[in-house]
């Protein structure tokens, strides 16, 4: 397929190691797929562990030395990071191609992922030179005084379905509190974050404080394992995130973990079903259903279940499946093939499980007839206990359930070993407020889904992870705390 917007693909990139763009040392590299297609459209370098020993040593060599931190002054690491975010606006629609050439998703999507790093890194250029410490009372006789210090060198292990914004979403805040960092992005999507390196020396990060390695999951295995790495976060799969656990264990690796969700979408009787019944569809089919916050079990309470269910339905027919590039498409396909068996693996499960009660379209397009899509699909009247409630599947398919009053609905809803995220539709304030408290999940909508507003800490309850990422709990997250006592008798 002749595809002008591949002109913004790299055919071979490079990896960025000691402060040089280079490939592996093997120089083995593997192919990267554009999903809507299934055509190669690149080709990037496969790290080993000889090239993660490189990386990490340079990291901690620039840590170790101190000119980056704290030989460069808070308020400068500030401003590299309000120079990143203006060029990556000035780059928006390069950087958005690439994502959705990259994992599939709309275009429209990926400009406003995009646009919401460009903030992020503003709101963390603004932290930057905030790092307070604390002057907790010491008596008489002496002071103690803390002083936050970065944790150190900084192993970044994204996921595929935010190519972008995951991986910004951890240098931001790496950057800001001054550690050095290796990025890994997901093996299905390294092209923006390899494009990350020349955008941060543009903006005047000193060499060495970012890097970019790529591969799949044993160069992730040997960041988490390897001895001069300070601290992992981690953004992935339940799965991964135990073995991170782990392996991180073995030298006490600090860790941050930002795993899957089942979440709840509850909507109340007293909802507008209008905006309930359309953030309901946001929440499961928006990024193809490919976030970890989806609201994938749908809880509707009883008297309203059959309008939700058939208000959810009809709107399956107005989901426009397509490239991502194509400015009209609303669902794009999947990351990868594997992913897109695994869906429709799922999607036979829940028709033994469960009522289908609608599905949507693939695209018609003969150029397409290879790309990763599936049909989103809503089941209805799913137990809770079924397979497709309880795992996640990572697409775009709804589980719907009705529930009688409010206790039941709060018990559906935290009877899953995840507690990520979720929604609840309601006019009622005190409803909204005592579900709020009573849902056992660390990031919750009224009225709203996926909202991420600045300042917002984003993480997990239970076995969805722990440790926040945005607002300045994310901060904190890339420091170490240190106690001083003086004392002032002798
Ligand atoms: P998903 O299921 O969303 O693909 P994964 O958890 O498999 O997520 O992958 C998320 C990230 O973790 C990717 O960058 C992947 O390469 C990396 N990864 C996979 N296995 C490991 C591992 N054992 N240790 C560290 N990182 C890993």
């Amino acid at each position: 397929m002749s595809n002008p917007t591949l002109e913004v693909v790299r055919r071979e990139p490079s990896m960025f190691i000691e402060g040089k763009a280079q490939g592996s040392e093997s120089g083995a590299r593997f192919d990267v797929f554009d999903p809507a297609t299934g055509s190669v459209i690149s080709s990037v370098p496969e790290a080993d562990e000889a090239d993660v020993d490189r990386a990490v040593a340079f990291a901690r060599k620039t840590f170790d030395e101190g000119v980056w931190w704290p030989g460069t002054p808070d308020r400068e690491r500030g401003k590299i990071l309000m120079r990143a975010a203006a060029i990556l606006e000035r780059e928006q629609e390069r950087l958005a191609l690439l994502d959705t050439l990259d994992c599939g998703k709309p275009i429209g999507e990926s400009r406003l992922d995009v646009e919401e790093c460009a903030i992020v890194l503003e709101y963390y250029a603004g932290l930057a030179d905030k790092l307070d410490g604390s002057t907790p009372p010491a008596g008489p006789d002496g002071i103690t005084f803390t002083i936050p210090e970065p944790v150190g060198v900084v192993a970044a292990i994204v996921a595929w379905n935010y190519p972008l914004a995951l991986a910004v979403q951890k240098i931001a805040p790496a950057i800001a509190a001054g550690c050095t960092i290796i990025l890994k992005p997901a093996e299905q999507t390294p092209l923006s974050a390899l494009e990350l390196p020349a955008i941060f020396e543009e903006a005047g990060l000193p060499e060495g404080v970012l890097q970019v390695v790529t591969g799949a999951g044993p160069v992730g295995a040997a960041l988490v394992a390897h001895p001069g790495v300070d601290k992992v976060t981690f953004t992935g799969s339940r799965e991964v995130g135990v073995q991170v656990m782990q392996s991180a264990a073995q030298t006490i690796k600090r860790v941050t973990l930002e795993l899957g969700g089942k979440s709840p979408n509850i909507v109340f009787a007293d909802a507008d079903l209008e905006l309930a019944i359309e953030g309901s569809c946001e929440g499961i089919f928006g990024n193809q259903g490919e976030i970890c916050t989806a609201g994938s079990r749908i809880l509707v309470e009883r008297s309203v279940y059959d309008d939700v269910v058939a208000g959810m339905v009809a709107r399956l027919g107005d989901l426009r499946a397509g490239a991502g590039v194509d400015e009209s498409t609303t669902m794009g396909p999947l990351v990868s093939m594997a992913q897109k068996e695994r869906v429709d693996r799922y999607i036979e499960i829940g028709k033994n499980e469960a009522r289908m009660a609608g599905e949507g379209t693939l695209p018609q397009d003969a150029e397409l007839a290879n790309g990763y899509f599936v049909r989103p699909t809503v089941f209805a009247d799913v137990d809770n206990k079924a397979v497709i409630a309880q795992e996640e599947i990572f697409g775009p398919v709804a589980s719907v359930m009705p529930f009688d009053g409010f206790d039941h609905a709060i018990q559906l809803a935290n009877d899953t070993v995840y507690g990520l995220a979720g929604a609840i539709w309601t006019t009622n304030v005190t409803t909204a407020f005592r579900a709020a408290r009573a849902l056992r999940a660390g990031q919750l909508w009224i009225n709203d889904t996926q909202a991420a507003p600045l300042g917002y800490p984003a993480g997990g309850y239970k076995q969805s992870g722990f440790g926040r990422e945005g607002g300045r709990e994310g901060l904190a997250d890339f420091t170490e705390l240190k106690a001083v006592y003086l004392r002032l008798d002798r």
